[in-house]
């Protein structure tokens, strides 16, 4: 079957790419390398990726601090010796991270090797991030290449910060991720979001607020961070690649983890931007997962989504929704209904549940000191070296 990875054009070169990768590095480095007698300054966070760059470059602190590497592909060059993209996706696509704290000076060195897999299909599936907000569209007009670098290692550094959380708080790495697969993927993926986008918006210099305040100027900057990190389809192309062959139910299941992690993911971005960050996020759906007599769809679930943020339980009295908009035989027309029935039931769930949250946090004290103090807690854990 021909679904492969098309990379008939794209929207910035290796070369563009290649230093976006660095752009990514640079950031995560800066926050694992500031605090008390470190090398760099917090405050760094706050330039642009270019003016990041010439930081680095006029203090000597690239090759200090950052390696990014192509691991060869392996065996055999020709495109006919390749393995499937089935077999690429599964086995060819992760990258590796190392931290290493070296001496003289005293710093964490970062390296990152991409795959040829990863690097090429994240440059294919790169996309401009669908916004209504002025400066977005304004950047776009400007300057289309510095605009896609821009929002691309926006994403890549979600992306290094998603893994480090794997890495180094959940002990998964490239070698045993196998291992841990099942719920044990599912559930550290959710963690590994959550505290990926706490550490996004603290690499672009914000402060993690966590008592549900905000000043207006601050929420349209987070709003805007958070958008443009939707710029990228590399995990679909991913998925797409590798569930052939799956069984219906098999699908059915897979779409209800997608859901589940979509909520969770607009949840902690949503609370981020309202000064109300959570380090527990969790999503269930209660009820029996049902077969259902004579519809195309095969599977539903009898009970509600129930959301968990920092230890409280909110029942959200929604219930999924899992209509698959790729489903053989739909038309065009069926899709998009689909999809907006989807959006909007996620969008319905996070609201609700942003609210019950925030409105617990101004009445509770102990909600809120739990709240900065486990952020603070994890912040330690991650930065420590
Ligand atoms: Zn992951």
């Amino acid at each position: 079957m021909n679904k492969s990875v098309n990379s008939q054009y794209s929207l910035i070169t290796f070369g563009d790419a290649d230093e976006c990768y660095r752009s990514a590095l640079r950031r995560v480095t800066v926050l694992l390398n500031s605090g008390r007698g470190r090398i760099c300054k917090i405050s760094w966070l706050q330039l642009d990726d270019v003016s990041l760059a010439t930081v680095f470059s006029e203090r000597r602190l690239n090759s200090e601090l950052i390696s990014y590497l192509l691991s060869a592909p392996p065996e055999g060059n020709i495109e006919a010796d390749r393995a499937s993209n089935e077999v690429r996706a599964e086995h060819e696509f992760y990258g590796r991270f190392q931290l290493q704290s070296r001496a003289n000076p005293e710093r964490l060195h970062v390296t990152f090797n991409t795959t040829e897999v990863f690097r090429q299909w994240s440059l294919d599936r790169l996309h401009r991030p669908d916004s209504h907000d002025e400066i977005v569209n304004a950047m776009f007009e400007k300057d289309k290449k510095s605009a896609y670098s821009i929002v691309f290692a926006n994403y890549l550094v979600k992306n290094f910060w998603h893994n480090i959380v794997h890495l180094k708080l959940q002990k998964i790495n490239d070698l045993n991720f196998h291992e841990f697969g099942g719920d044990a993927r599912y559930e550290s993926d959710f963690v590994a979001d959550n505290l990926a986008n706490i550490f996004l918006l603290k690499s672009y210099g914000y402060k993690v607020k966590t008592r549900g305040s905000q000043s207006p100027s601050e929420l349209g900057k987070l709003q805007r961070l958070f958008e443009i990190n939707r710029c990228n389809r590399v995990f679909a192309e991913r998925a797409l690649q590798r569930n052939e062959g799956q069984t219906k139910l098999e699908n059915f299941l897979e779409r209800g983890w997608r859901f589940k992690r979509q909520i969770a993911n607009a949840l902690s971005s949503k609370l981020l931007c309202r000064g109300a960050a959570v380090t527990d996020i969790a999503i269930y759906f209660t009820g029996k997962l049902k077969a259902q007599d004579g519809d195309r769809d095969g599977y539903y679930y009898s009970g509600n989504v129930v959301v968990r943020l920092n230890q409280a339980y909110y029942n959200t009295g929604c219930a999924p929704y899992l209509n698959d908009s790729n489903a053989v035989g739909l038309t065009d027309e069926r899709k998009s209904d689909i999809r907006t029935f989807y959006s909007a039931r996620v969008q319905e769930i996070v609201d609700l549940s942003v609210t019950r949250y925030t409105s617990d946090l101004k009445s509770d004290k102990g909600l809120r000191d739990f709240a900065s103090n486990a952020v603070l807690g994890l912040e330690e854990k991650l930065l420590q070296w």
